[in-house]
């Protein structure tokens, strides 16, 4: 197509070194721990020390997508570059990329086009090696767990209840079900166990909720990893402190703990930090990360994955709740190709022109909208993605009706321009930010699991009631009983539609959301609600992105994307 890939634009920059790029963000040198030339970790001491005003926060969310992505950490680093261009201080917070999918399908997570962090070979891949700490630490629980049952057993643990996985950063389905512990008695006690994908781990989620290091010990300790013997009322739940693990595996953690700094394609600073699954965990980048970008600089821009029903929706009901954050202003991204994936055009045929099909996608976007606007009552404003393959008739077509029906819009090329693409759009975030807004909850947390799920499916899905099968029935029951009952929920449910079902898209009225099991992640704080069987360890597709990777003898890699 004549267009540069995003590893051959990313490699052309000529990056600032990373102590550039923390003197602009104002970072002293007593908190910057440099890892090799174009990364660093800060110190989270910085957080308690600096007397610095915080920043507006703006989250960058997006209307249900289609399986490749619509485009939010492309506008949110486009946008930062935006500011800076206008003359202002902005920093971005972003979720570190997963290595396992950029070997799969999704390749490379680090933005796109001309608006990218860098070095994206290095953010895609090893990076600073937190998600190996991660690893290590969930493993060692893992291994303590056995040698605990191996030992004699004093917890009473039921091999057969443990719900704690083993883990790995990588799509390897063969590993989803496994049998260890094989060999006779010096060799472990043999039973069922599996493995989830790292950033599937508790631990994960619980890395990017903690706000300091007796909090993430706090947390671990808490972290259920299976059950006692015997009848279900009398089951006990099992926890890391019980094991005595939580001191080792935060001393795994606590470089993993530090926000990792780099830099946007323009030199804006950019910290990436954490990646909690956006399905079973709430999908965002760690909380200190965001209040480190808030503290750094006047704008802190921030995603959360997948559309606002899912991704908004948690971030703002659960890490702002508890990290105690107030957002400014929120971004929706809608593209073109989504809008039209909404109005029923299958995926093959996204590239070829059809207003039809795109006036039709429309009211999903404008049901995220009176979302942002209504329920979590905060300015908003929609950010229109342009694709090279879309056309202006298109173009036209979605600012006039967002403008027919009273919703901020702004056309983004950041894409193909950089900053210069997101001037419109940065201007228009900025006056929001000055508006004055009543942020709240979807949901309060008193009330049943029952009560809370009603609130998200009826005032943020747009749809009837939550059903809860026999099975989650039991379970909500147990898990207040266990007093968790007041937790704020995590929903586990397809990204492609409002609903529970991946293939009513647009915006249906008038269905129920089906939850079939409940789980509560006692160290992250929350209850998981899954609405269907929910993959924790992806496999890789039939060509996977793998075969085109490769590294020339200079060291320099390609078929990153
Ligand atoms: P998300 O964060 O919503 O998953 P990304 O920003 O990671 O989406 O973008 C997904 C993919 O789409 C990336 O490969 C990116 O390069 C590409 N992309 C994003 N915006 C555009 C655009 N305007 N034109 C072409 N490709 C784009
Ligand atoms: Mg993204």
């Amino acid at each position: 197509m004549g267009y540069k890939s995003d590893i051959e634009i990313a490699q052309e920059c000529e990056m600032l070194p990373i102590t550039q790029i923390a003197e602009k963000a104002g970072i002293d040198d007593k908190y910057l721990e440099q890892y090799g030339k174009y990364k660093a970790k800060i110190d989270y001491n910085l957080l308690k020390e600096s007397d610095k005003k915080d920043g507006k926060l703006i989250l960058v969310t997006a209307i249900n997508p289609t399986p490749a992505g619509e485009g939010k950490t492309t506008t949110t680093v486009g946008l930062a570059d935006g500011m800076q261009r206008l003359g202002k201080s902005a920093m971005v917070a972003l979720r570190e990329p997963s290595l396992g999918p950029v070997f799969g399908v999704k390749g490379g997570a680090a933005g796109g086009g001309y608006a990218q962090v860098v070095p994206m070979e290095d953010i895609n891949l090893h990076f600073t090696g937190d998600f190996h700490a991660i690893g290590a630490a969930n493993n060692l629980l893992a291994a303590m767990i056995d040698n605990h049952i191996f030992q004699g057993n004093a917890l009473n643990i039921d091999p057969r209840k443990i719900t704690w996985k083993r883990c790995v950063d990588m799509n390897d389905r063969q590993l989803r079900n496994v049998i260890d512990g094989l060999g006779g008695r010096t060799n472990g006690m043999p039973r069922e166990d599996g493995y989830d994908i790292t950033v599937a781990s508790e631990i994960m989620a619980v890395l990017c909720l903690a706000s300091d290091i007796t909090d993430l010990k706090n947390r671990l300790s808490k972290m259920i990893i299976g059950y006692t013997y015997g009848k279900v009322s009398e089951q006990k739940p099992v926890t890391a402190g019980d094991l005595h693990a939580e001191g080792a595996m935060t001393a795994l953690l606590k470089d993993a703990l530090k926000p990792n700094l780099v830099q946007t394609l323009e030199h804006v600073p950019a910290i990436v930090h954490g990646g909690p699954f956006a399905n079973i965990a709430h999908g965002c980048n760690s909380v200190t990360a965001t209040k480190m970008a808030m503290k750094l600089a006047d704008y802190a821009i921030t995603e959360a994955g997948f559309g606002a029903d899912l991704g908004a929706e948690k971030f703002l009901d659960i890490k702002c709740r508890m990290a105690g954050l107030h957002p400014n202003a929120v971004v929706i991204v809608a593209t073109v190709r989504a809008l039209k994936y909404n109005g029923g055009v299958a995926k093959a045929d996204l590239n070829n022109e059809n207003l039809e099909a795109l006036e039709k996608g429309i009211p999903n976007l404008l049901r995220h909208v009176n979302t942002i606007k209504n329920v979590y009552k905060l300015p908003c404003v929609v950010a229109i993605n342009a694709f090279p393959t879309d056309t202006k008739a298109e173009l036209d077509l979605v600012e006039a009706k967002c403008k027919e029906l009273g919703v901020n819009v702004a056309l983004s090329e950041v894409w193909a321009k950089g900053g210069e693409g997101g001037l419109k759009l940065a201007e228009e975030v900025i006056r929001l930010c000055e508006e004055p807004n009543d942020f709240s909850y979807s949901y309060e947390l008193d009330g049943s699991i029952e009560d809370k799920l009603n609130q998200i499916v009826q005032k943020v899905y747009g749809g009837k009631k939550v059903v809860l099968t026999a099975n989650a029935q039991k379970q909500a029951k147990q898990l207040e009983a266990l007093g968790f009952g007041n937790c704020p929920i995590c929903v586990a449910k397809t990204q492609y539609s409002l609903t529970d079902d991946q293939t009513k898209l647009g915006a249906p009225t008038d269905f129920e959301i089906t939850v079939r099991n409940l789980k509560v992640s006692a160290g992250a704080g929350f209850v998981v609600a899954l609405t269907g069987e929910i993959m924790t360890m992806p496999g890789l597709p039939k060509v996977p992105a793998a075969e085109r990777i490769d590294v020339d003898e200079t060291g320099k890699i390609t078929g990153l994307f």
